[in-house]
């Protein structure tokens, strides 16, 4: 495929493992056949952004321009593109693209598609001007969302809300959600949406009203109680979802499933969570990894919160003070979700 410039951009990109951010100027290409080509609105930054970051996958390309929560406006579109035209509002969210091939995506599991590709980590994401998309990966953003309210649901959102629906939680499960940040803040609102009696556990007490603003019935602060044994208190939890990215809390809080309880861990830390067989197999505890999910439940996503009001608490910075923004997403001050615009 040729690719002509039709003029340039700034991109905010990683030259490579372990660099800074720095801002670039790279030219505007063509979308190829399958592709469009997006006018990068605004881009959430997220903490999976240090895989790109620190290098943390050996096979991620350098240059790399991460972000996985885009939102924008389709600019053109490449050869064969029927379903897509220039002018709608779309996203990109983690899942960037499947091979519609593989064995799970002919089972229609596309998203453990086996070459299943990540945005801003196969190939680059949303921390640019423009931004290249393959189809399959597009998300419709609906009118009542705005580009820097839609960004961060296109991954932290959606994860949150995906993995809370697949859970198995029915309507008044005692439903704990670990961590009030990025993804917590989301998946407090989500649970009490759902129905569920939800159990917000942050670290302190200066979350609690927050917590309970955002749908909380209960805040328990992990680190005045015991956090398990409060749950036990309330009857053990059916679900637990872990979204701050610390495997010592999310090791802490197995012992506050109840029967059948399941913990489902979103929160991509990279040490080890701990647990004894005995914990699980009394009870027939589980321990479940969940990762975003397909644009189709993202749109899902989208559309829920359009319809109930759940939003993302947001910090925006301009893509100029990428660095910046990337520092205070890490310290965990930011509340909630930082978000870049373009
Ligand atoms: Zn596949």
């Amino acid at each position: 495929m040729t690719s002509v410039a039709v003029g340039t951009m700034k991109v905010a990109q990683i030259s490579k493992p372990g660099a800074d951010f720095e801002i670039a100027e790279r030219p505007i290409s063509e979308p190829d056949a399958g592709q469009v080509r997006i006018k990068v609105k605004a881009c959430g930054v997220c903490h999976s952004d240090v895989f790109v970051k620190e290098g943390v996958l050996p096979w991620i390309q350098y240059p790399r321009v991460p972000g996985h929560e885009v939102a924008g406006i389709i600019d053109e579109v490449g050869p064969g593109v029927t379903a897509w035209e220039s002018g709608q509002r779309v996203g990109v969210g983690w899942h960037g693209g499947h091979d519609g091939t593989c064995r799970e995506c002919r089972r229609g599991d596309f998203r453990n598609c086996r070459n299943v590709k990540v945005t801003g980590i196969s190939y680059d994401g949303g921390y640019q001007q423009y931004m290249m998309a393959p189809v399959e990966a597009l998300v419709p953003i609906p009118a009542g969302l705005s580009d820097v309210e839609a960004a961060p649901l296109l991954d932290a959102g959606i994860t949150t809300y995906n993995a809370l629906r697949n859970s198995g939680a029915m309507p008044g499960d005692l439903v704990a959600v670990q961590g009030i940040g990025g993804l917590g803040h989301l998946g407090v609102q989500f649970a009490n949406k759902f129905g569920y009696n939800v159990a917000a556990i942050g670290r302190g007490s200066e979350n609690a009203a927050l917590a309970k603003k955002l749908g909380a019935h209960v805040y328990i602060d992990s680190q005045a109680t015991n956090a398990a044994q409060e749950l036990q208190k309330l009857g053990g939890a059916s679900v637990i979802i872990a979204t701050a990215p610390n495997s010592k809390a999310m090791s802490a809080l197995i012992n506050g499933l109840g029967p059948n309880g399941k913990l489902v861990v979103v929160g991509a830390a990279l040490d080890s969570i701990e647990v004894t067989p005995s914990q699980l197999i009394f009870g027939s505890k589980t321990i479940q990894g969940w990762a975003a999910g397909t644009p189709a439940a993202s749109e899902d996503t989208l559309k829920f919160c359009v319809l109930t009001g759940v939003r993302p608490m947001i910090e925006t910075y301009p893509l100029e003070r990428t660095a910046e923004a990337y520092v205070r997403m890490l310290s965990g001050k930011a509340e909630f979700r930082v978000v870049l615009t373009m």
